[in-house]
């Protein structure tokens, strides 16, 4: 039953599933700092630089620091999902 066009959300233990056109679910975007999602979105620009290497660097620093928030807060179920790849088109 899983839409083609949707992905599990980055976050560590969380298991959302996001639109494509998201990188993360909400809850989990407003923790990270803001200067690091206008990054994603300058990067992104319309989908031009979807597969940039700024853009991807742009997503694995925003869910790092996404994950580092978790962490802090006690919600992250576990550490080992970093290896995973951006999940955005
Ligand atoms: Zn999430």
């Amino acid at each position: 039953m899983n839409m083609p066009n949707v992905h599990k959300c980055p976050g560590d233990g969380c298991d959302q599933g996001i639109p494509y056109n998201r990188l993360m679910c909400r809850a989990d975007w407003y923790r990270v700092p803001k200067p690091l999602r206008d990054a994603v979105w300058e990067t992104w620009d319309s989908g031009r630089g979807a597969a940039s290497a700024a853009h991807t660097a742009a997503i694995l620093a925003a869910i790092d620091a996404c994950n580092r928030a978790r962490a802090a807060e006690g919600v992250s179920a576990a550490s080992s999902t970093a290896a995973r790849g951006p999940g955005h088109v």
